[in-house]
C-alpha cells in the first residue's frame, strides 16, 4: 500500500466508478484500504451512495468529452486529501457497428469514441502528473491503469472505430509508461467479455467465450479489480498489456 507523507490513507480515483468493472475497482481498492474518489457522466444517485456505503470516499462527476470538466475532476480530486496515489482509467464507451459496414462509422463517431476513449485518460494523466510524482516521493511509484480491451490488439470489438480507440490507449500506456518512469508506472488491462449490464443481452459473445474460450466463461468485474489490485501492488511492472479474456486469444 502506498503510503502518504502525512500517514494517511493513499487515494485512488477511479474514472466511470458507479456501474460495472469500475464499481468493483472502487469497492475492491476500498476494501484494501484506499480513500477512494467514485467518478461518473450521469448516475449521481449511484455515486453518492457508494461513496457513503464506502466511507472515507467521495463522488464527483464530470463528463470526461470535456476538456474543463476533466481538469475539474482532477483538481476536485486532489483537493479532496491534498494528495493522489493511484488512477485507474476505467470510464469508456462503445458504438456497436459490424467492422464490414463502413458508412455507418461515421466521423462524428470517430470523434466521440476518440474523446472520451483517448484523450480523456491522456489529459487527466497529464493533470494528475504533478501529484502523482509528489505521491512518489514518499518511496513508492504511483500508479496508473488504463482499462482497455482485447479489442485493440486482436481485429475484434464492438466497431472499428472502438477497436481503434482501444489500440490508441494500449500504445498509449507504453509510450507514457517510458515517459512517467521511475515516479509513475503505467500499465493496462485488455479485457475480453466482462459480465456487466452493458454486454448482458451479446449472447454471441457470451457463446463464443463459453464455448471457445480456454476459460469457457466471460469475466466477471470482479476479476478485474482483482488484476488491478495486483497492478496496484506492484513495485515493478510497467508498460505491460495484461489481456484478461480467458485465454479466447490462445485459440
Ligand atoms: P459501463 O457502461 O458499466 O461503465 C462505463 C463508465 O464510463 C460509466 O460509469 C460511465 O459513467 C462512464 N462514462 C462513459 N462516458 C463518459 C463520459 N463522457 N464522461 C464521464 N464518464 C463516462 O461499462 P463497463 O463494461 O464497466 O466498462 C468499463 C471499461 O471497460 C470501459 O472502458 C470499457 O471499454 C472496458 N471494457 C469493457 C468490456 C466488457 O465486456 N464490459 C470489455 C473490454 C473493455
Amino acid at each position: 500500500m502506498h503510503q502518504s507523507l502525512k500517514n494517511v490513507l493513499p487515494v485512488a480515483l477511479v474514472t466511470g466508478s458507479t456501474s460495472g468493472i469500475g464499481a468493483a475497482i472502487a469497492r475492491r481498492l476500498s476494501k484494501n484500504g484506499y480513500a477512494l474518489v467514485i467518478h461518473s457522466h450521469n448516475s449521481v444517485e449511484t455515486g453518492l451512495a457508494l461513496a457513503a456505503e464506502l466511507g472515507n470516499a467521495i463522488y464527483i462527476q464530470a463528463d470526461l468529452s470535456n476538456d474543463k470538466e476533466r481538469i475539474k475532476l482532477i483538481h476536485e480530486t486532489v483537493s479532496w486529501k491534498g494528495q493522489l496515489d493511484v488512477l485507474i482509467n476505467n470510464a469508456g464507451i462503445n458504438r456497436i457497428i459490424p467492422h464490414d459496414d463502413l458508412i455507418p462509422a461515421s466521423p462524428d463517431i470517430w470523434h466521440e469514441l476518440h474523446e472520451v476513449n483517448v484523450i480523456a485518460p491522456f489529459r487527466l494523466i497529464a493533470e494528475a502528473e504533478v501529484a502523482l510524482r509528489k505521491s512518489a516521493q514518499n518511496g513508492r511509484a504511483a500508479c496508473i491503469i488504463n482499462i482497455s480491451s482485447h479489442a485493440g490488439l486482436r481485429p475484434k470489438g464492438a466497431s472499428i472505430p472502438y477497436a481503434t480507440s482501444k489500440a490508441a490507449l494500449n500504445h498509449m500506456t507504453r509510450l507514457l509508461a517510458l515517459s512517467l518512469a521511475p515516479d509513475i508506472r503505467v500499465n493496462a488491462i485488455a479485457p475480453g467479455l466482462v459480465d456487466t449490464p452493458l454486454t448482458k443481452n451479446w449472447t454471441s459473445a457470451h457463446e463464443l467465450w463459453n464455448k471457445r474460450s480456454p476459460m469457457r466463461k466471460a469475466a466477471k468485474p470482479n476479476d478485474i479489480a482483482h488484476l488491478v489490485a495486483m497492478l496496484v501492488t506492484s513495485d515493478y511492472l510497467a508498460g505491460e498489456i495484461l489481456i484478461a479474456d480467458g485465454g479466447l486469444n490462445l485459440t
